[in-house]
């Protein structure tokens, strides 16, 4: 089979690693490599941050953002164009749904375009102060140069919530994908050229966790973005703090999904299935924990298990596939651990655990069939620990106070659900949830538009929505002393 042969983008070339060392892109539903990337090292990702400073400095800076909204622009154009494409090879390296994949793609278009109205109206505001002979002025301005590092498991959406502002606002950036889904990155890259940003305003280094801490321990940057892992992040936050540079933190979950008894229970049991058998569950918000009433507990169990035996798995690239192989081997090793674990816990195994505890890695690729357990303490690991797999935890509750209880006992705060047909609980209990999204009878659901972001162990900071420029921002603040007098020095002048 032939192997596409990516490089990486700096400076506005296309470069490899200056050791020549390279990775695999290995398709999890055939097992087979069918790409290789660079595997960046410290040299490397000092040429990229230098190329992102001299660009800064030389021009991107004073472009204006009439001009920085149209790079935008096209570049959402050329992602709607390709996004069939694209959609295909994300698919093929991390085995998700390919229609999960391409409309992923333009959602990315739809950020990109989103941010790219914000571009030109990037004004500060007059602030009146005490003294009328004084005129003060703030002034939006970017901070430079940003890393924006992803994880595998969406990279086309999980880097427009980080580029499309950082470019909106001013800024230059290196970004680094994950070293288990790397290429539509680096096709990314040659849109972003036809596009026709500047060399050096976009740069592309790939790699494994080593690149990733050059990067992220580089003097040269502004600010960090990241989204992966907690142990990951909090590394990254550390390094940060070093450099004294801020970071935007998007980690992983363990988000309650809380059906009520009044709830339309057809489409609560939908919706618990699309929070954790969407994606193979490999999503940040994924609704791990299924919180159910005790009057209807019995009954929506056996309604998630009844759809999720009815799941079809297979190949990611055909239409009647509904769920894919897990993205990597290890990440399938970890996840058949934890299946094993819950078994040994004594949860009550519901659904797909005797095949989820087998090995079905063959050459079907990186299996785990949905996989339901009832009955789960909220203190066990099954309900603490993330999985970022196909495994939900069903945990009954007796009332509103308990469910709240439950919810935000956990060391995440991402997402949470609320399925009820009763406005004032929905409201009353969104304001008790601890957690960066809440969802009412509906889950999954994005917008350009609507902040994202976590709290606690989730992390912090915001994606989407217009808090996601502020991130990208700084401010400066202008006095000008209008009196004409001189002042005494010893004295202050407000
Ligand atoms: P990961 O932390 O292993 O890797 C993420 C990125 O960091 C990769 O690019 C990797 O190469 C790089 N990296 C690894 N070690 C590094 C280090 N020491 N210093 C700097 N960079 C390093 O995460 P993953 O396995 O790719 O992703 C899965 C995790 O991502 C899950 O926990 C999931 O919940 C989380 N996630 C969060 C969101 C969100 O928006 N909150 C979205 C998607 C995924």
């Amino acid at each position: 089979m032939t192997t596409t042969d990516y490089s990486m983008l700096i400076d506005g070339q296309r470069v490899g690693a200056e050791s020549g060392d390279r990775m695999a892109a290995i398709n999890p539903y055939t097992t087979e490599e069918f790409a290789t990337f660079p595997d960046a090292g410290a040299s490397d990702v000092n040429a990229a941050v230098t190329a992102a400073r001299t660009a800064f400095e030389r021009e991107w800076r004073t472009v204006p953002g009439v001009r920085r909204a149209e790079l935008l622009n096209r570049l959402a154009s050329l992602l709607e164009e390709n996004a069939d494409e694209l959609g295909t090879l994300e698919t093929r390296d991390n085995g998700k749904l390919l229609r999960e994949t391409t409309s992923q793609v333009r959602f990315a278009a739809r950020n990109y375009r989103f941010f790219a109205g914000y571009a030109d109206k990037l004004g500060g505001r007059t602030v009146p102060l005490d003294s009328p002979d004084t005129f003060d002025y703030t002034i939006a301005e970017p901070i430079g140069v940003a890393a924006l590092i992803t994880a595998w498991n969406s990279p086309m959406q999980l880097l427009a919530n980080k580029l499309a502002p950082a470019i909106a606002a001013g800024n230059c950036v290196v970004v680094k994908p994950s070293e288990h889904a790397s290429v539509t990155t680096l096709e990314l890259a040659d849109l972003v050229t036809r596009a026709g940003f500047p060399p050096g305003v976009i740069n592309i280094v790939t790699g494994g966790p080593q690149a990733g801490i050059a990067l992220s321990e580089h003097p040269g940057l502004d600010r960090i973005s990241f989204t992966g892992s907690v142990p990951t992040g909090s590394a990254i936050a550390q390094a940060a703090a070093r450099n004294v540079i801020p970071t935007t933190l998007e980690l992983g979950g363990k988000s309650p999904n809380i059906i009520f008894a009044d709830a339309d229970l057809d489409r609560a049991v939908a919706g618990a299935v699309a929070g954790i058998f969407a994606a193979g569950g490999q999503t940040c918000i994924a609704g791990s924990r299924l919180l159910v009433q005790r009057p209807v507990y019995e009954q929506v169990v056996e309604g998630v298990a009844e759809r999720a035996r009815a799941i079809r798995l297979g190949d990611p690239l055909l239409p009647e596939t509904q769920l894919g192989p897990l993205a990597n081997r290890p990440h399938y090793e970890r996840i058949r651990a934890a299946v094993e674990a819950g078994i040994s816990a004594g949860a009550r195994p519901v659904t797909g655990v005797d095949s989820a505890a087998q090995d079905t890695s063959s050459a079907a690729g990186f299996f785990v069939p949905p996989t339901v357990f009832a009955d789960v303490h909220n203190s066990s690991r099954l309900a603490r620990e993330e999985i970022f797999g196909p495994v939900l935890s069903v945990i009954p509750f007796a009332d509103d106070e308990e469910a709240v209880a439950i919810a935000n006992d956990s060391d995440y705060g991402l997402a949470s659900g609320i399925w009820t047909n009763d406005l004032t609980r929905a409201h009353v209990v969104a304001k008790r949830l601890v957690a960066g999204t809440v969802w009412v009878n509906t889950y999954r659901a994005s917008a350009a538009q609507a902040p994202f972001g976590g709290t606690r162990k989730s992390g912090y900071g915001r994606e989407r929505g217009e808090e996601a420029l502020q991130e990208y921002l700084t401010t400066k603040n202008v006095l000008i002393d209008l009196s004409g007098t001189t002042p005494d020095p010893f004295s202050i002048r407000t």
